[in-house]
C-alpha cells in the first residue's frame, strides 16, 4: 500500500461513518492543485545535478494552505499528496485557520553540501513563488528541512515579493522565527499524551516509553516525556538503536547525537537492532521517523498499549484496524503532532502582526489550542462512537466541508 492510498482508507472510513455521498468525497479529497517543478543546479563537482521538486495544495476552505517541505530520496507525488490532506485535517482538528499543502524535493540531502541544498532550495522558491506567500500557502520544515532551509526560502521570496517573513514559518528565531517553535511537535507530542493519559486514568510517570526517530520530533517528546516522569527506555533513528530498560538520560543522548549525527555509540545505553524498538516490552511507542513504520509485517509483534504518532501516517490502514480490534489506543498524528503547525500558526500571527510572543506566550497558547482539540477530539469520538483517528478525520472532514460550503461552491 502507498501513503496516498493509506490516507483515502483512513479518509474513506471517516466518510461512511458520516454517510458522505460520492460528491461529498470527490470535493474533499481531490487536490486544489499540484506543481512539479524541475530544479537544476551547478553541483560542487562541476556535474549538472537535475532534482524534482513538488508543492501540492490540497484545500484553501479554512484559509491560506500550510505544510511542511521535505528533502527525501522517497519523495514523490503519491507521497505528497498524502501528507497533504494530512494537513488539511490536521488544521481542521486543532481548529487553526488555514488548509493543508505539503512540498517536498527528491534528493538524499546527506551527500549534498551546504551549497548545493541552498541552490535547490533557492531554485525551488524560484519555481513556487507564483503559487506561494503569506496568504495562499505557507511552507514550513519537516524531514531534513530546517530553520536554514527556511531563512534561504524566506530570502529568495522576498527578492520577488518584497520584504515577505510571513511566508514560510519555523525561521532562526533571530529572522523572524517564533521561540518555541522548534521543540513545539515534540512537545505537542506529549501535551496530548499528558491529556490521554488522565483520560485513561493512568499516570504517565513510570511509564516505559520507546522512541522510534530520535530527530526534532522524537528528541523532543523524549525529553518532555522524561521531565514528566515516563522512563524512555528506547530509541533509534535510522543507522541504528539503544536501549536502556532502567531509562536512557534524554539529555546525555541528545548531546551524543548533536556530536555524532546518530545514537549509535550512545554510552548511556545498550545496542540493539533498529527496528527492534517497535517491537519491543514497552507501554507507550511513539514512532517518530517516517510513513509505514507499522504495517501487517509487524503489527502481531507490536506490545505497546498506547501509540502516539510522532511521525506522519506512521501506521498502516490495516495494521491501525488490528491494532484497534486489540485495544491498543493509537492517538493519530492529524492530532498527536499537530503542535508543530499550531506553533507555526503563531509564528506566522507574529509575523503579520510584527509583534513579538514570549515563550511562555508560546507555550502557553500551545497547551491550551492542543487540550482544546483533545476535547473537541473526545465529544466527537463519543458521538461517533469510534476510534480517536476516526473520529479526528471525522471532526476534520466536517469542519472543512462546513467551510467549504459555506463559502459557497459558486
Ligand atoms: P528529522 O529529520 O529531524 O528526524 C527524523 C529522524 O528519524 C532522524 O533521527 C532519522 O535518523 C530517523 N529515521 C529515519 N528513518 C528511520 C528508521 N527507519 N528507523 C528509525 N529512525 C529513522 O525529522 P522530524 O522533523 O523529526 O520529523 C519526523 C516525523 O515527524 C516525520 O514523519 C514528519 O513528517 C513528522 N512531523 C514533523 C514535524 C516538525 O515540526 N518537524 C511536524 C509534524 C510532523
Amino acid at each position: 500500500m502507498t501513503p496516498l492510498e493509506i490516507s483515502k482508507q483512513y479518509f474513506d472510513k471517516a466518510a461512511d461513518l458520516l454517510d458522505y455521498d460520492h460528491r461529498a468525497r470527490i470535493m474533499l479529497w481531490t487536490p486544489y492543485r499540484e506543481v512539479k517543478v524541475e530544479l537544476t543546479a551547478e553541483m560542487d563537482s562541476g556535474e549538472i545535478g537535475t532534482f524534482i521538486g513538488y508543492r501540492i495544495q490540497h484545500d484553501n476552505a479554512r484559509g491560506p494552505m500550510k505544510g511542511g517541505l521535505r528533502y527525501h530520496p522517497s519523495v514523490d507525488p503519491e507521497e505528497v499528496q498524502s501528507l497533504a490532506s494530512l494537513m488539511s485535517w490536521k488544521t481542521a482538528v486543532v481548529n487553526i485557520p488555514f488548509g493543508g499543502a505539503k512540498g517536498g524535493v527528491a534528493c538524499d540531502p546527506r551527500s549534498l553540501s551546504q551549497r548545493e541544498l541552498e541552490i535547490i532550495t533557492r531554485k525551488l522558491v524560484d519555481g513556487l513563488q507564483d503559487v506561494i506567500g503569506p496568504y495562499t500557502d505557507i511552507p514550513a520544515p519537516d524531514v531534513n528541512t530546517n530553520a536554514q532551509v527556511m531563512a534561504w526560502i524566506m530570502d529568495q521570496y522576498s527578492k520577488y515579493q518584497g520584504f515577505s517573513p510571513a511566508v514560510v514559518t519555523g525561521k532562526p528565531v533571530e529572522l523572524h522565527g517564533s521561540l518555541g517553535r522548534e521543540a513545539a511537535t515534540g512537545r505537542g507530542v506529549i501535551i496530548g499524551l499528558e491529556a490521554l493519559m488522565k483520560h485513561l486514568g493512568e499516570p504517565l510517570e513510570g511509564q516505559r516509553v520507546v522512541i522510534q526517530g530520535f530527530g526534532n520530533v522524537g528528541s523532543y517528546a523524549a525529553r518532555f516525556a522524561s521531565e514528566l516522569g515516563a522512563k524512555i527506555i528506547a530509541a533509534s533513528d535510522q543507522d541504528g538503536a539503544v536501549h536502556n530498560p532502567d531509562g536512557l538520560n534524554v539529555v546525555a543522548l541528545a548531546e551524543h547525537v548533536s556530536q555524532t549525527k546518530t545514537v549509535v555509540g550512545f554510552s548511556g545505553g545498550e545496542a540493539v537492532a533498529r527496528d527492534s524498538v517497535l517491537t519491543m516490552d514497552c507501554d507507550i511507542l511513539i514512532p517518530a521517523a517516517l510513513g509505514n513504520a507499522i504495517t501487517t509485517e509487524n503489527m502481531k509483534d507490536v506490545q505497546a498499549r498506547i501509540i502516539v504518532e510522532g511521525a506522519n501516517g506512521p501506521v498502516s490502514f490495516d495494521a491501525d484496524e488490528y491494532l484497534t480490534k486489540k485495544g491498543t489506543v493509537i492517538l493519530p498524528d492529524i492530532f498527536a503532532n499537530a503542535g508543530g503547525v499550531t506553533a507555526s500558526y503563531f509564528e506566522w500571527v507574529q509575523n503579520v502582526q510584527q509583534y513579538k510572543w514570549s515563550e511562555v506566550e508560546v507555550n502557553r497558547a500551545l497547551s491550551r489550542a492542543l487540550l482544546e482539540a483533545f476535547e473537541g477530539l473526545l465529544a466527537f469520538r463519543a458521538k461517533l462512537k469510534t476510534d480517536f483517528r476516526s473520529a479526528a478525520y471525522g471532526l476534520a472532514l466536517e469542519r472543512v466541508r462546513g467551510a467549504t460550503m459555506q463559502r459557497g461552491l459558486r
